[in-house]
């Protein structure tokens, strides 16, 4: 998951500084000062350095070293030339620092690489063959008969996870080389191998390319196989969700959109339904998860009304659909705060569940649930824009408990602002509780038809 800091930086025409105080702070580490020797010394764990000002030196762990220019002085104690010294400083700090010109800027990468991670999966007669970025990168990519090739434009590839062996799948070598740009890497396949998909999202933060082998099936519309879908009306029983001014409550709004839902989606077949509630009854986040685990299901909705506290945002509206990870920004943040608040409803018991909840997360990034969450995500938004015309929010990413699963693609949908007085009148008519369903519905069944299909294949 990509994570940036973006420093305060001084340039001084040949160099750009940081503060040591910023230094400090990005390293989660403790500053002191030594009036009497005159030098700064900043601790973490097993690093140890002194750095004494008006001067090129530092001491780490004990062991004198130069920098390029000279570290400064400054109001608020001493500055660090970071530019000539950018690999090095990186190194010490165990983060990637990236000059951004236009900013005249330090962005800090809580990731060494750009490329953290390589797997390879097989999903039935497929290859998945995934990359996680850290941060948004540009490529290309060659078939040749027998390889792939796929051109990085950056050398920050972490070489490690490209040692595994990827028996069983139609690779049959992966290696590493250097190319002007940056870094490609070749994927040696077995004899009639097609690229079926290349899916990259800046989003997840992942590349994948889907591959085919000879007695591979092309995939069309859907088979004869169930899809599982689970629809989960937020909230409910002494959990009321956000309440309007007009005293209409989240609760009810949610579970008739569910409902409607179900009824839209049910016209199809090949999809099995499940609700995780049909009544006004409380229903713990987690008991939803393991409803869904337990159903074996393939797709996982979650049905909610947004809500702004803040009274200078009454008139806040529009819809968003988020899907799960470390929340970015405040107001993602405060979203994710509010719907998971529904905890505070439940027994102390049920509550000491969740605090494995970060390693999940975590976990998550290195997903394929998150790319096909954002896909899924995207695939509602836009059908939501299309028959509704409410405001367009954007999909969003952010911690949301009854998300969390591992296996199956999750989205959590803010159809409007019940807080809103116009939205929230809105939202309690039936016929524009069709429109959502709708939107919702056939936001599922694009993504279905368009991606789900083609990796997984239904027999
Ligand atoms: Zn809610």
């Amino acid at each position: 998951m990509d994570s940036t800091f973006v420093v305060n930086s001084y340039n001084d025409g040949d160099n750009i500084y940081i503060g040591v105080k910023d230094f400090t702070r990005l390293l989660n580490g403790k500053l002191l000062y030594d009036v009497d020797r005159d030098e700064y010394i900043v601790k973490k764990e097993n690093l140890h350095m002194k750095i004494l000002p008006e001067s090129p030196y530092y001491l780490l762990n004990g062991k004198i070293e130069k920098i390029r220019g000279d570290f400064l002085r400054d109001i608020d104690g001493c500055l660090i030339p970071v530019t000539p010294n950018l690999n090095r400083i990186s190194s010490i700090m165990s983060k990637r620092l990236v000059y951004n010109k236009s900013r005249n800027s330090i962005d800090v990468y809580n990731n060494l690489y750009d490329i953290m991670d390589f797997d390879v999966r097989k999903n039935n007669d497929r290859t998945v063959v995934m990359f996680t970025l850290s941060r948004p990168v540009k490529y290309k990519y060659k078939k040749s008969k027998n390889s792939i090739k796929i051109y990085f434009y950056t050398k920050l590839l972490n070489k490690r996870p490209f040692n595994k062996t990827f028996r069983k799948s139609l690779i049959t070598k992966v290696s590493i080389y250097n190319w002007k740009y940056g870094k490609y890497v070749v994927l040696n396949v077995k004899k009639g191998v097609f690229i079926d998909d290349v899916n990259y999202s800046k989003e997840a933060g992942s590349l994948q390319f889907v591959l085919g082998g000879s007695s591979s099936k092309k995939y069309g519309p859907m088979g004869k196989g169930k899809f599982t879908i689970i629809i989960d009306p937020g909230h409910g029983g002494k959990d009321s969700g956000a309440i309007g001014p007009n005293g209409i409550m989240e609760k009810t709004i949610t579970l008739r959109i569910a409902k409607k839902l179900q009824k839209y989606l049910s016209k199809d077949k090949n999809f099995k339904i499940y609700l995780t509630r049909h009544d006004d009854r409380f229903v713990s986040l987690k008991e939803r998860t393991k409803f869904a685990l337990k159903k074996k299901a393939n797709l996982f909705v979650s049905i909610h009304c947004n809500a702004s506290v803040n009274r200078k945002s009454k008139y806040a509206r529009g819809f968003e659909t988020y899907f799960l990870s470390l929340a970015r920004t405040g107001w993602e943040r405060a979203v994710a705060a509010r719907e998971n608040a529904s905890i505070l409803y439940e027994s102390e018991k049920e509550k000491n569940n969740y605090n494995t909840v970060d390693y999940i997360l975590s976990d998550m990034a290195q997903n394929q649930s998150l790319i096909e969450s954002s896909k899924l995500a995207e695939a509602i938004q836009n059908k939501m824009a299309k028959e509704t015309n409410l405001k367009d929010r954007g999909v969003h990413q952010a911690g949301f408990y009854v998300l969390r699963f591992n296996y199956m693609p999750a989205v959590l949908v803010e159809t409007a602002f019940i807080s809103n007085s116009k939205e929230e009148k809105l939202l309690n008519e039936s016929w524009f509780e069709d429109k959502i369903a709708k939107a919702i519905g056939e936001g599922i069944i694009d993504f279905v038809k368009n991606y789900e299909f083609k990796i997984y294949g239904r027999k």
